[in-house]
């Protein structure tokens, strides 16, 4: 498929209870490609209403699916894996066009993003209880999971597929009915893969998805609805945060995935052309806007040098453009807010004493293009090194020893993941343990994958999604005490 083709075969309208249908009040939501600026296609704009109307599906279809063996939950996500996976380049140029990544990256996240719905179909079967002989002998003990009930999933624009999959595989697997609303900036590759669902035979109600440009009018009166059971969000620290508040009425259950300020430490023992290629990866992947980014640089005094001249050569060499193009290493980001606010992070620090050995200015013409950017010589007040920057930018500072590196990887209300490379065993084994945070690449740039459970600590939310973990969040247990 071209592309023209590929946003004509998209679905543009709500999916509700089975059905694809347009949104109660006239007004449409555009998207846009973010390497243009130019509108891809409108798409419905969902109102109170029409989110009521999901809500109303999720809870008719929640007590049904429940009862479903299994084995045929199991059996959908399965054939889903399978749909996406045989259409892995369509689904590609999609995000591609609405989000903005290079196409290879496009076909890593559609290759990961699938593989939720595998890793689920396999842990659909394996959802048990436990069944024990009370202490005194007097009775027995049976305990029972089973799903928490009808769900709202908020996902962000970053990885249009991943953030869903990530959540839906989980709540089919363990027999939760869903509302599901995608980003306003990507809501094409969610309305696919609802197609998708559809067109393996998930049950109508059991999925439904709603887009909108008002998230908030849509969102707040389900999650002030009683029927509701969880909240899982995917999103900025600030917007989680507000959202748990409003949760607070119905004491909801929640999964908070929220945001970042990864460092990368590099221990002067480190293989550093390693260390590049990992910190590469780190910052590099998703053009820097991805929760798991390494954020900061911590690099021992005695190779920094050395890592940042090596960094830079390859950050510089690294070819920007449109996602579609052929050999296109970068893309653009995903609005003009997002340069601006880069732009302005960078310039901070190059006000105070911050060297751009490479990059360190927004690139003119179409599009919202950031070249990729090393800075060295940050000072400690820089804002970067504090915030989220969420782009190609590279922020390098010396440390003197252990103390000093783990000292500033903590120094973060953030905990979602740190990175570090050492060759030595105990080294690692003693900063694995003192890093305040959910995940730990060690002597590797990236952590992601499904079978691994994903998720953070401090401001960085709590929750996991993936590996074993990830369906007890759509689990609630009941204990039963037996008089035998
Ligand atoms: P965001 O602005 O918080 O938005 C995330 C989602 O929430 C979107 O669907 C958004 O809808 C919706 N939303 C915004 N305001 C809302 C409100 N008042 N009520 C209900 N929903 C609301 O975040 P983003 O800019 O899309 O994504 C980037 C952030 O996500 C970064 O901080 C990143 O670190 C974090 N993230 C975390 C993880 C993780 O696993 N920890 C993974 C990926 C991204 P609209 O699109 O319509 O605004």
């Amino acid at each position: 498929m071209d592309e023209q083709q590929v946003i004509s075969a998209t679905p543009k309208q709500l999916y509700i209870g089975g059905k694809w249908r347009d949104a109660s009040e006239a007004g449409t939501l555009p998207v846009e490609d973010p390497s243009t600026g130019e509108r891809l296609c409108d798409i419905a704009d969902a109102q109170p209403d029409d989110a009521m109307a999901a809500l109303d599906a999720a809870t008719e279809a929640q007590e049904e699916w429940a009862r479903w063996p299994p084995r045929e939950r199991g059996e959908i996500l399965r054939r889903a894996f399978e749909a996406i996976t045989s259409r892995a380049e369509e689904f590609a140029l999609r995000m591609t066009l609405e989000m903005g990544k290079p196409l290879a990256e496009s076909r890593a996240e559609v290759a990961y993003g699938a593989d939720f719905l595998r890793w689920f179909s396999e842990e659909a079967v394996r959802i048990g209880g436990r069944w024990s002989t009370a202490p005194n002998g007097a009775g027995r003990l049976l305990t029972m999971r089973q799903p928490v009930g009808p769900c709202l999933l908020i996902t962000p624009w970053n990885f249009p597929l991943a953030m869903g999959t990530r959540k839906i595989g989980p709540a089919i697997a363990a027999g939760c009915t869903m509302v599901m609303k995608p980003a306003s900036a990507t809501p094409l590759t969610m309305l696919a893969l609802a197609q998708v669902f559809e067109d393996v035979g998930l049950p109508p109600g059991v999925l439904n998805c709603v887009t909108a440009s008002s998230a908030s009018s849509v969102t707040s009166p389900l999650i002030s609805d009683g029927r509701l059971r969880k909240l899982s969000f995917t999103g900025s620290t600030p917007i989680g945060r507000k959202l748990m508040e409003l949760a607070s009425g119905n004491l909801l259950r929640l999964s908070m995935e929220l945001g970042g300020n990864a460092p990368f430490l590099v221990f002067d023992d480190a293989d550093v052309d390693a260390a590049v290629e990992g910190a590469l990866v780190a910052k590099m992947r998703n053009i820097g806007q991805s929760c798991v980014a390494a954020n900061r640089f911590h690099v021992s005094e005695r190779v920094a040098d050395e890592f940042t001249s090596k960094l830079a050569a390859r950050m510089g060499a690294l070819k920007v453009g449109r996602g579609t193009d052929e050999g296109i290493d970068v893309g653009p980001l995903i609005n003009a807010d997002q340069r601006d606010k880069v732009d302005a992070l960078v310039k901070d620090a190059t006000g105070k004493s911050a060297e751009a050995v490479v990059g360190g200015q927004p690139s003119g013409g179409h599009g919202y293009f950031y070249p990729p950017t090393v800075l060295a010589g940050v000072p400690e007040d820089a804002t970067l090194l504090g915030e989220e920057i969420f782009g190609p930018v590279a922020p390098v500072r010396p440390f003197h020893d252990e103390d000093e590196a783990l000292g500033w990887a903590n120094r973060t209300e953030y905990g979602l993941v740190a990175y570090f490379y050492t060759r030595d065993l105990n080294r690692a084994v003693r900063v694995m343990e003192r890093l305040q945070v959910g995940m730990v690449g060690v002597n590797q740039g990236m952590v992601s994958n499904p079978a691994a459970p994903f998720g953070g600590v401090k401001q960085s939310g709590f929750g996991r999604e993936g590996g074993e973990e990830g369906i007890d969040e759509y689990l609630a247990t009941k204990y039963c005490a037996l008089n035998v």
